[in-house]
């Protein structure tokens, strides 16, 4: 199909799909694939889990929208369940990723102005991807995204990931109009880039010795993806703001931005709002999200089937020539690769039945539904490794023939 009235944001794969359950999906022409993709960390329970399409059915025969007028149940029952998992105290429900961190730099904002930090900065890491809208875009980073949009804010001040001394030098420099620090615990859009240990214990006690709001991007690693409930819980810290989407809405649109202590009383009725944020549907579905995860132990089947892939992965492509490093944590695990490889998830989609992301041009990200058993673990091993061998042997027989 040729997409003409689309505007040339993406280039999609000639690849699409018309059905999904559990962890698989179907083409139009009846073929099946194993996704380890999750339509990127989004469908976390799987396709069409019988769960989630009962309760949206339920729900769009009841009601739907009636705004944030009026009080809306399951928005309540929501948050609670949100603030109970991660110990944080309240919670604001927007419609994706890149708006929950909107909220979160509008949060720091408040922070500064309450301090009385007349040209506040946030601290945000190279490599970072926090979203689309101007706030998020000047707080991520690579040219491919940036490029052109040259009038960015200009409050964020941009450190290596995992680099502590550069962090307490610009502490040193910038310490007084520093507010915040906005960073994903695993870079996720940035080739699944894990912080050296106790790098996020650090960033914790510096920002508390210096009143900064510490805010996690949580939208990829949040919901389990990890095997946490949260990646932080791994660390022994609590953040003072944190942001989800992705697998809180299993592809229901929802975003939603927490915060403890101070940083929870920042926000004043008017002074931030959505009209279709935490609307019944979706938090209907969040909430039942939530259930399905508790009752089927996704979180430490994430972690259990993580571990498995992780060293799966190892032993089979450990010693490949094209691989850099494996890494990842629980279900959200990075191939990097020496060089880019020409259409590798189509080769594996199309040769293997498994479906793979490549981020960043060279690392394979896999993220599949946690719902995964140990035989589609071997299934997307399988499908990796077969996928990297017709690469690289269609690419060796071109240079052969050049
Ligand atoms: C996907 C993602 C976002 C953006 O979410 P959208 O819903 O696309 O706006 C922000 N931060 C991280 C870490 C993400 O992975």
């Amino acid at each position: 199909m040729t997409a003409t009235c689309l505007m040339t944001t993406y280039q999609p794969l000639d690849l699409g799909f018309v059905k999904g359950l559990g962890t698989r999906l179907w083409d139009q022409g009846g073929r099946e694939y194993l996704d380890a993709v999750a339509g990127v960390a989004v469908t976390n329970v799987g396709h069409s889990h019988p769960r989630l399409v009962n309760a949206i059915s339920e729900q769009a025969g009841l009601l739907l929208h009636t705004s944030n007028l009026y009080t809306i149940d399951w928005q309540q029952r929501l948050a609670q369940r949100l603030a109970g998992l991660s110990g944080m105290d309240r919670v604001f429900f927007s419609n994706s990723g890149a708006e929950a961190n909107e909220t979160a730099l509008k949060l720091a904002r408040l922070h500064a102005w309450h301090r009385g930090i007349e040209q506040p900065l946030v601290v945000v890491m190279e490599n970072a991807f926090h979203g689309r809208t101007l706030g998020t875009l000047s707080a991520s980073d690579g040219p491919a995204v940036r490029l052109g949009y040259n009038a960015l804010p200009g409050d964020f001040i941009k450190v290596p990931f995992g680099d502590l001394q550069i962090l307490h030098s610009i502490a040193r420099s910038h310490g007084q109009r520093i507010c915040a620090v906005l960073m994903e615990p695993i870079q996720g859009e940035g080739g699944v880039q894990l912080p050296p240990p106790g790098y996020l214990k650090a960033v914790r006690d510096l920002c508390k010795r210096r009143s900064w709001l510490l805010m996690l991007d949580e939208i990829q690693t949040g919901v389990g993806r990890t095997g946490q409930w949260f990646a932080f819980q791994r660390e022994g810290i609590v953040p003072d703001v944190m942001t989800l989407a992705k697998g809180l809405g299993n592809g229901i649109p929802i975003g939603a931005c927490l915060a403890r202590g101070k940083a929870a009383q920042l926000f004043t009725p008017g002074s931030h709002g959505s009209t279709f944020g935490g609307n019944p549907l979706a938090c209907r579905v969040g909430c039942t999200v939530l259930d399905i995860i508790e009752e089927q132990a996704l979180v430490s089947n994430a972690r259990r089937q993580g571990d498995r892939l992780l060293a799966r992965l190892q032993e089979a492509l450990g010693q490949h020539r094209q691989v850099v490093a494996i890494r990842g944590r629980g279900l959200m695990i990075g191939i990097e690769l020496k060089e880019p490889i020409r259409d590798l998830a189509l080769i594996a989609a199309r040769e293997q039945g498994v479906l793979i992301n490549v981020t960043r041009g060279k690392t394979i990200r896999l993220l599949p539904p946690l719902t995964i058993d140990a035989a589609e673990v071997e299934m997307i091993v399988a499908g990796v490794c077969g996928a990297l061998a017709a690469a690289c042997s269609a690419a060796e027989a071109k240079a052969v023939a050049v």
